[in-house]
């Protein structure tokens, strides 16, 4: 792995950074207050390249690569985490076409979803059923002449209220792993509803929402690889986007490493700066020990996965360790702001509940272990 930067990578890092401190930063409470990232931020995102930042040219993507993806992800998650986990999925959403899409499907999509045209990409594996566990799926997707009609549901899908296309997965045979596949749902297709929205803890700026599938009716090309393959592909697509986590989370601690530092040397007790206690100085040492380790991590997995070696066991390592870092850093940084960090007149209790759900979504710890684990007892 090389420690340094390329040209591209420090661009993409840089014009990403630069964008979260102009417009993420200092709205970031504002749009959990309103409960939606505003669409020209989205926009601009796309514009940026940063929507489709390890997509091909050849359909308008940045085509910089996993390890500027990571860097990216870390500074608009800095900025705020609501947008970075919809620039996560959609980026994951736009890889997974990419990867395994037709031409036609690629030219709709990919570039629909690079170029902004589409808003977002949302993926719908969850059930309310099925959740760690996504082999239990109860969605079924049945061929009927030429159409597939989709019928069920689907629980905690981010961005669905204005995605412009679901990579949706669904039972085409029995049961087991073996008899789901793939599907791309454009937004607009009759009978898919999006019903509830969760009322969650954090990332309240990013929409999490059921759907219903009331006999969706699909062309036969509306598959995505091959029939009964979904499941690999489901697979394939969180190792990838447990490298994105693993970025977000790195990117929140940051936040709020920064922010617990700053007010550390500004906040004075006992006649001296709260920084010049030695238990202070401590919890700084460790977080940002335990952060750079965190990106360490998450960046060995991007550039596995950017050099096309195998990365699900060093993505999953990644995860795990950064996501349960991050939840400590943000912990002690609220700490270090004393009762102040208890209201919402400083940021870092919102970093607080928003880094919490990294450590569920996309595999909880749990899982990430159980990953690692069968990869190294194998
Ligand atoms: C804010 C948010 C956004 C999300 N966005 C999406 C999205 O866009 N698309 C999507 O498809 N899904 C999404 N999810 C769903 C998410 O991936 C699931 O919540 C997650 O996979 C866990 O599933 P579950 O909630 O059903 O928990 P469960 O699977 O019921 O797990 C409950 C507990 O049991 C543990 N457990 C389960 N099985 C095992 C096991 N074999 N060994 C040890 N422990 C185990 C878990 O680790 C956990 O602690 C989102 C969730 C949230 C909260």
């Amino acid at each position: 792995m090389d420690l340094e930067l390329d040209d591209t990578q420090r661009m993409v890092r840089d014009t990403a950074r630069a964008f979260a401190d102009k417009h993420l930063s200092p709205n970031a409470a504002r749009f959990e207050r309103e409960e939606k990232i505003p669409r020209e931020v989205l926009a601009e995102l796309a514009s940026l390249g940063l929507l489709a930042v390890n997509i091909p040219a050849e359909y308008d993507g940045a085509e910089a690569g996993a390890v500027a993806y990571a860097l990216a992800m870390m500074e608009i998650a800095r900025g705020c985490a609501s947008t970075a986990v919809t620039m996560a999925v959609t980026n994951m959403v736009g890889e997974v076409i990419a990867k395994f899409g037709t031409d036609a499907q690629k030219e709709r999509y990919v570039r629909g979803l690079a170029t902004g045209q589409l808003v977002a990409g949302s993926f719908a594996l969850s059930e309310a059923e099925a959740g760690s566990d996504p082999g239990s799926m109860r969605t079924t997707a049945e061929k009927k002449g030429d159409r597939w009609l989709i019928r069920g549901a689907k629980q905690w899908i981010t961005s669905a209220d204005f995605a412009g296309v679901f990579v949706l997965w669904a039972r085409t045979s029995g049961p087991g792993t073996a008899g789901i596949s793939t599907f791309l749902v454009p937004a607009d297709t009759q009978g898919l509803r999006v019903s509830k929205h969760e009322d969650k803890m954090g990332l309240r700026a990013s929409s999490t929402c059921a759907l219903t599938l009331d006999d969706c009716e699909l062309p036969e090309d509306a598959l995505l690889g091959e029939l009964g393959g979904g499941f690999k592909i489901a697979m394939m697509a969180l190792d990838g986007g447990r490298i994105g986590i693993g970025a977000q989370a790195c990117g929140v601690a940051t936040a709020a490493l920064d922010e617990g530092v700053a007010y550390a040397r500004d906040r004075k007790q006992f006649g001296k700066s709260i920084a010049d206690f030695q238990a202070i100085q401590w919890m700084i040492a460790d977080s940002r020990t335990e952060l750079d380790a965190a990106k360490l991590l998450v960046l060995r997995a991007a550039s596995l996965k950017q050099a096309g070696a195998l990365f699900s066991r060093e993505a999953a390592m990644a995860k795990v360790y950064a996501t349960e870092k991050a939840g400590l850093i943000c912990d002690r940084m609220l700490q270090v702001h004393g009762g102040y960090g208890y209201t919402r007149d400083f940021a870092i209790e919102r970093h607080v509940r928003d880094v919490r759900v990294s450590r569920i979504y996309e595999g909880t710890s749990e899982i990430q272990r159980t990953v690692i684990a069968r990869a190294v007892l194998r």
